[in-house]
């Protein structure tokens, strides 16, 4: 989010220029080898700064940069939304053709060819940093998908000033002032069809009531697999290039969350604005593979990562608003099958062994906390967990899965990608976020791009390249 980065330069422009962004600590990254497996190798930590990425070990030689992927990344930053705009034939001729292998070779393959050189899962530790940014373990995703991260990462990592809430809170008044409105508590319950088949609205839940909103263009927020499985009418999600586009695709990683409120402030409690990924294992596919096999009662006991972070320290707001509080975030990894019986349960009552299993998954990551954190014992004020069901009921994340479609191999094929866009089988109806980039805010974001260029029938890239070289033209004239 360093001025003159593309994402920047669009919420810039959404916002107002009211959203400001706080540069994280250097290195804004950690990753921590733990449990027996830290034992067995050298000390190793990977740090992530504004300049590099690197992997360190007690041998300097022992150095790996990623240097070679970020370089790779601004190609795949220019490629990756043009194969969106490429019409839809494309990837049927280059199938004919016999292209996409030799593109895959260098897009796709690398990842799980890399596992077969000798000593290659420790090789693609460092790599796999990026696990906790698209929910996919590295043999399963492209490298492209890991060169974009890069790219993004390496000009350093920011949080929004006074926290997530104002992305939101300085994009209203622009919606407002060209007449739009942003509703809440207002869940969508369908996409309205017309005597033609074209999407012409969408019915409302208001309360008990059921309002419909008639509208020229809809457009879903709301991922592929809700758009696709629960929005449109019952006729349309039986349309041959609706199924073909969701047996492209399948739900990413499911997550479980736990929420710590901390006594004291960041100085207090000696806490850095960094990132820490704790990893319990060098080869974290095969080590996530027997995980997310394992019977639910076995796991806790398992878990092969976690992601912890201080989100009130990234905030330079944060202490004006709760003093003599911080915030602690853990994620860990989840397979939905182990919380899938009780999701028809209404949300809080869902039963004791539910809140038992929750708490098995809690305490197990306190205890990595704890152990990592030792001046914490006894600050914690509350510690809530989040299953993939609560993600399911708040987020409305199908299978818990924040990320939306899997980062896999065949949703970042060249194929899938050109085929599933913003532009959807149902006339006037229109996907955008996550499922039609890549998952995170910048990629929520190129995908909203994609969508307004779909609808607009225009590029909004050569727009916003257009704008970007004005605006830096009336910067210099003011210098
Ligand atoms: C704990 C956590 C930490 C994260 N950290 C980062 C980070 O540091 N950096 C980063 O870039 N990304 C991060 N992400 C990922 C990021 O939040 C997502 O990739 C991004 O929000 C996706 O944006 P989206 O607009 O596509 O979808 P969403 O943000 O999921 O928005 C979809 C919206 O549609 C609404 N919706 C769904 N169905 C309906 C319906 N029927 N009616 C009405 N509304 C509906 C949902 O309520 C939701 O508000 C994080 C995610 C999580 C869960």
């Amino acid at each position: 989010m360093r001025e003159g980065n593309i994402g920047r330069f669009i919420l810039d422009q959404i916002t107002e220029g009211q959203l400001d962004w706080a540069p994280m600590a250097s290195p804004y990254d950690l990753m921590i080898l733990e449990g027996p497996v830290a034992e067995r190798s050298s000390p190793c930590t990977v740090e992530a700064n504004s300049t590099s990425r690197a992997l360190r070990r007690s041998s300097p030689r022992r150095k790996l940069s990623l240097t070679t992927p970020h370089k790779f990344g601004l190609l795949t930053r220019f490629l990756s939304p043009s194969a969106e705009h490429l019409p839809r034939a494309w990837p049927r001729s280059c199938s004919s053709s016999g292209l996409p292998p030799e593109l895959q070779a260098v897009l796709s393959y690398i990842f799980p060819h890399l596992r077969m050189v000798p000593n290659g899962h420790s090789r693609m530790l460092i790599f796999s940093f990026f696990l906790y940014s698209v929910g996919t373990t590295l043999s399963h995703t492209t490298f492209s998908m890991h060169a974009l991260l890069v790219d993004h990462y390496i000009q350093g990592a920011y949080y929004p000033r006074g926290g997530s809430s104002e992305i939101a809170f300085h994009t209203i008044p622009l919606i407002q002032r060209a007449g739009g409105a942003v509703l809440t508590r207002a869940t969508v319950q369908g996409v309205l069809l017309d005597s033609a088949g074209r999407a012409c609205g969408v019915s409302v839940k208001k309360g008990h009531e059921l309002v419909n909103i008639y509208c020229p263009v809809v457009i879903s927020n709301a991922g592929v697999f809700n758009t696709y499985q629960h929005l449109v009418p019952e006729s349309v999600r039986c349309l041959p290039d609706v199924k073909k586009q969701l047996a492209m695709i399948r739900p990413g990683m499911s997550m479980f969350s736990v929420f710590i409120c901390l006594r004291g402030t960041k100085e207090d409690l000696k806490l850095q604005s960094t990132n820490y990924y704790v990893y319990f294992d060098t080869d974290i596919d095969k080590a996530m593979d027997r995980y997310i096999s394992m019977p639910k009662e076995k796991a806790p006991e398992h878990i092969p990562l976690l992601f912890i972070a201080f989100p009130s320290t990234k905030d330079p707001t944060w202490e004006d608003r709760f003093p003599d509080r911080s915030s602690m975030t853990v994620l860990v990894p989840m397979a939905f099958e182990w919380f899938e019986e009780w999701q028809e349960e209404p949300k809080g009552k869902r039963g004791a062994d539910y809140e038992t299993l929750k708490n098995t998954f809690v305490e197990a990551s306190m205890s990595v906390v704890m152990k990592l954190f030792p001046q914490l014992e006894g600050k914690v004020d509350s510690v809530i967990g989040g299953s993939p069901l609560t993600n399911q009921y708040y987020l409305v994340a199908p299978r818990g899965a924040p990320y939306g479609a899997d980062h896999d191999l065949a949703r970042l094929h060249p194929y899938t990608m050109a085929s599933l866009r913003a532009q959807t089988p149902i006339p006037n109806l229109y996907l955008t976020g996550q499922d039609i980039f890549t998952c995170g805010l910048v990629g929520a974001l190129q995908g909203a791009l994609l969508c307004s260029s779909a609808i607009l029938k225009r590029n909004l890239y050569s727009d916003l390249q257009a704008l970007g070289s004005k605006v830096q033209a009336q910067k210099k004239k003011m210098k």
